[in-house]
């Protein structure tokens, strides 16, 4: 173990891997804890949607979190670039959220005129607009067309973000931590299954698993609410796009359609089940009828951290000085992963946050 840490993080999924790089970066000492072994973590199961504005509505708290996030992107994907030869895949061309009956149509436009009156380019698509861009469409009213939205690799984010972190002098070490360990009042480290790790200040990153870490002085809601995908190529003759519906997207990534998905609370089980896949395909068919003819390739699921009221926890421990919590970002991780990283830093320094974090605060929880 490295000597004299400043920082342990618990889990190194897309949100520890943030906060490792960008503490190491401040100069902290820091230290990575990653269980290693395939449990459904959310990074290595997500699509990558950076999509802020295709749900966003009035009185989201997440909208202009979410707007920074998604834009901070741009230079964090061309300083990990630089760093580590790692390309995010970061694609910035637009998603598209359809609309498929009268009563979508009308909330859907709601919201493009709420995003227009504060300055976002957001647009309505009219049905014969729509057909002229994406002909290869299923049945469609119209939609919603946030050209800034877009999607990066998760898989490359985790691992650029990683490799950064050890550029700037973090380890990363693979066990599982069970229990925070504590002297007095303040964090004093992690426990191990393999061994224990001393430091001031410890940041639960852990994800779906944040509430099975023992010897913290809250109760932490984090629930795993398990997501199932599916990959085939990507259809012949269709340009790459990110469509959108209250049911499922349909995402371009390399030379792969990435289907997406469901939300379902199973607990911790990660298994992909033919009713979660037959729900995925029957939806997808419907937004895209050329992919009834492409070829299945893979199908996975994976577990999100999610929270009683759908917002991340970001911030300290007001009972135990020194434990910082960074988890609870549900389907929004990867958009916030970046951005999160940033926040835990400016704080852990004893900045003011670029953000207001009122609304995230652990003590929202008893
Ligand atoms: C199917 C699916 C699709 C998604 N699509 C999107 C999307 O399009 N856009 C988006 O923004 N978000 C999406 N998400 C959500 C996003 O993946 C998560 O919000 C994000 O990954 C959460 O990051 P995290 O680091 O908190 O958790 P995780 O990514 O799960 O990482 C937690 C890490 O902690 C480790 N860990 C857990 N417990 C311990 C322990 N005790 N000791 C050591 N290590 C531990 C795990 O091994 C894991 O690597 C999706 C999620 C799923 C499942």
């Amino acid at each position: 173990m490295p000597p004299d840490l400043d920082v342990v993080i618990v889990g190194g999924g897309a949100i520890g891997a943030a906060c490792a790089r960008e503490l190491a970066r401040t100069g902290r000492k820091v230290l990575v804890i990653e269980t290693g072994s395939e449990m459904g973590q959310a990074w290595r199961a997500a699509g990558g949607m950076l999509a802020p504005h295709i749900e966003g509505e009035r009185n989201d708290p997440l909208f202009d979190l979410g707007t920074a996030a998604r834009d901070h992107y741009e230079p964090l994907a061309a300083a990990l670039r630089e760093a580590t030869g790692i390309d995010l895949g970061l694609w910035q061309e637009g998603i598209a959220r359809v609309a498929t009956d009268e009563s979508e149509v009308a909330s859907l436009q709601n919201t493009v005129g709420w995003q227009q009156r504060q300055g976002y380019p957001t647009q309505w698509l009219d049905e014969h607009e729509l057909r002229h861009r994406w002909p290869w469409l299923g049945p469609a009213a119209g939609a919603l067309w946030a050209p800034r939205d877009g999607a990066l690799d998760p898989d490359r984010l985790v691992h650029a973000l990683l490799a950064d972190a050890k550029r700037r002098g973090a380890t990363v070490l693979q066990d599982r931590a069970t229990a925070v360990l504590t002297a007095g009042s303040a964090a004093a480290g992690v426990t191990g299954e393999r061994d224990s790790y001393a430091a001031p200040e410890v940041v639960v990153a852990a994800g779906a698993w944040t509430g099975l870490l023992e010897g913290l002085p809250r109760r932490i809601p984090v629930q795993p609410v398990r997501g199932q995908m599916a990959a085939l190529p990507w259809p012949e003759g269709i340009g790459r796009a990110i469509v959108y519906n209250k049911d499922c997207y349909l995402l371009a990534r390399g030379n792969e359609a990435v289907l997406g998905s469901t939300m379902e609370y199973v607990g911790f089980n990660a298994e992909v089940t033919p009713a979660g896949l037959a729900k995925i395909f029957s939806n997808t068919m419907a937004l895209c009828p050329a992919l009834v003819r492409a070829k299945m390739r893979r199908s996975w699921a994976g577990l999100r951290p999610v929270t009683p009221d759908g917002l991340p926890i970001i911030g300290e421990e007001p009972k135990l000085r020194g434990l910082w919590y960074a988890t609870g970002h549900g389907r929004n991780g990867i958009l916030l992963a970046g951005l999160t990283g940033v926040l835990i830093a400016q704080l852990m320094n004893g900045e003011p946050p670029s953000h207001d974090l009122q609304r995230f605060a652990p003590d929202r929880f008893v």
